[in-house]
């Protein structure tokens, strides 16, 4: 029966019986933390073998280069080739980072902020400077635009993406507004795929800022969690044919394919602004772990292999999605406190609770033993304005934790909502 429905001596008698639970629960000594979307073990032992590959003694690139010395700094020609296929852009398109995209996307917003883009001012020098943040969204790249004092802005998630309409709204007569962080692959936490028409939107985007670029962190594109995935249209492509190449930086990585913190990440964009930011890499380093980089190029050997690779992983993670999603419908969906996403691929399930418990469920969790990701970290300043949004991350648990996890959630978003009832 639906929670609202009930009158208050059932909403209490319901809190007690729950609470009762809670309690048993918390003599459990329980010791979970579902807060980040890691890898399990068994998905880090799938490329293991990696570590293997250069027991031939063979360290040479194809490009004559010795991947244990210095030089090459944007990339061997070989991985170029492999991860240009995995973000669809030309191997004239793309420079090889180290181990984290977020790091290449705080090195694209540190060179816009000291030297500008192509020629323009540099964000530092504009005075008030604005991102758009589409909601929830990642906290991390939220940090990465707080920590250079730039203003966020929230754009509502939509099951096509975040709301084109209203970016373009924003961004046609105001200049200070220079970008937008994008998820565009199984978003992070709503696991939502950007239609073609959105993709087609952004791509023809022509924001009142000339320096306005789309940060598409497509750290997902391959982490399907079906058989019959679906591609989310390549925007480098969309916006050549829409003559608006040089909107775009391309994010991804390799971290949740093979080691998160020990994986190849990337960027790609324009050729205008690729040789740009080449340059400025330049200055930064004299060469990324090349060594990581054929290891990998020796590993997977062709794309089609890191996609038979992905569907490893999707054996071992996807149950884990499902249960979780079974466990909702069937202990949160009839009493109508809560909705979820059912997402396709990416890391996490999106939770939203009955507004104004969201806090109070983490809390109620984190007090019997399980950390969840912090109420409101979804959110730009960690403010949901609604107090509702909860990121849950199924991956790392093992499937039995997981399961006591989820029981444990359950029981809480039913105190939480049974409580916020009871004080209305
Ligand atoms: N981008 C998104 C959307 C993520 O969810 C994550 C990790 O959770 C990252 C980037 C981090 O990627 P990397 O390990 O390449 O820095």
């Amino acid at each position: 029966m639906n929670l609202s429905q009930m009158t208050k001596e059932e909403i209490s008698a319901f809190k007690s019986e729950n609470e009762k639970l809670y309690s048993d629960f918390k003599g459990k000594g329980l010791c979970l933390n579902m807060a980040r979307g890691n890898p399990c073990k068994e998905q880090l032992q799938l490329s293991v073998d990696m570590l293997r590959v250069f027991d031939n003694g063979d360290f040479m690139s194809e490009c004559g280069a010795d991947v244990r010395n210095y030089g090459v700094p944007d990339g061997i020609p070989e991985a170029k080739k492999l991860f240009s296929d995995m973000i669809g852009v030309n191997t004239d398109e793309i420079i090889i980072f180290g181990n984290s995209s977020l790091s290449a996307m705080f090195f694209a917003v540190q060179c816009a902020y000291n030297k500008g883009v192509l020629g323009s001012k540099p964000w530092s020098q504009c005075g008030r400077v604005k991102f758009l943040c589409p909601v929830p969204g990642y906290d991390r790249h939220f940090k990465v635009t707080l920590f250079f004092g730039i203003e966020m802005i929230n754009i509502p998630m939509s099951p096509t993406g975040p709301d084109i309409y209203m970016i373009y709204e924003l961004v046609k007569n105001d200049d200070s507004i220079k970008g937008i962080w994008c998820v565009p692959q199984y978003s992070n936490p709503d696991g939502i795929c950007y239609s073609d028409d959105t993709v087609r939107r952004f791509a023809a985007l022509k924001p009142a800022a000339e320096d306005f670029r789309i940060f598409w962190d497509n750290a997902y594109c391959i982490h399907h969690l079906t058989d019959e995935p679906k591609y989310v249209l390549n925007i480098l492509d969309e916006a050549k044919k829409a003559g608006n190449e040089d909107i775009v930086y391309v994010f991804g990585s390799t971290s949740k394919i093979t080691f998160p913190g020990a994986g190849v990440a990337v960027m790609g964009g324009s050729k205008k602004n690729i040789d740009e930011l080449r340059q400025f890499l330049g200055i930064s380093i004299i060469s990324y772990d090349k060594m990581n980089q054929l290891r990998h190029v020796k590993f997977f050997g062709n794309f089609d292999n890191m996609l038979a690779h992905m569907k490893k992983h999707m054996a071992i993670i996807a149950p884990k999605f499902r249960l979780v999603i079974d466990k909702l419908d069937k202990e949160i969906a009839p009493l109508g406190i809560g909705s979820w996403t059912d997402p396709k691929g990416g890391y996490f399930i999106s939770f939203n609770a009955p507004d104004g418990c969201a806090k109070r469920i983490v809390q109620l969790c984190s007090e019997a033993g399980v950390t969840l990701t912090g109420a409101g970290a979804t959110f730009p300043y960690g403010k949901d304005p609604y107090d509702k949004n909860i990121r849950i991350a199924p991956t790392y648990p093992p499937i039995e934790d997981l399961e006591k996890a989820m029981e444990l959630f359950t029981i809480c978003v039913k105190i939480a909502a049974a409580e916020k009832l009871l004080a209305e």
